[in-house]
């Protein structure tokens, strides 16, 4: 039986990017792939939760982070779980140079544009990974 796909974005409270990582996560299992897609919260995978981490090793992960650090996609690895997919908002970002999001609470429209350009090449990688399941 197919099991969904887990997207964890990483936890960046402070940096707009790491908002970013976060909407797009949330764009995409709840609205755009519900049922297929699926996500936690990193800081229990940081804090060594047993449930979480049972889950990360049993699934098709797909780490979201929001700049270099890689928060979420050393945490998986470290948690024993496969990165199958890995996206970064500054990669994202570097293709789209036009948009500059600044809020570092809210997303500001251009970063509203840049989260849902992110959740479409998640979701059509949620899509691929889906499909590969037996
Ligand atoms: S990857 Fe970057 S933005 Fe995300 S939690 Fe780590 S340091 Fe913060």
């Amino acid at each position: 039986m197919k099991k969904p796909i887990l997207v964890i974005p990483c936890s960046g409270i402070g940096k707009s990017f790491g908002s970013i990582s976060r909407d797009a996560t949330f764009r995409v299992c709840d609205e755009l792939r519900p049922g297929k897609a699926d996500t936690l919260c990193l800081s229990l995978l940081v804090m060594g939760d047993e449930e979480a981490r049972r889950r990360v090793a049993g699934s098709t992960c797909i780490a979201v982070d929001g700049c270099t650090m890689e928060c979420s996609g050393n945490n998986v690895e470290r948690s024993g779980g496969k990165v199958a997919a890995h996206f970064r908002v500054m990669d994202i970002l570097r293709e789209n140079r036009g948009l500059r999001p600044r809020d570092v609470t809210f997303l500001d429209a251009d970063g509203e544009k840049l989260s849902k350009i992110l959740a479409e090449k998640i979701t059509a990688k949620v899509d691929e990974l889906w499909e590969a399941q037996p």
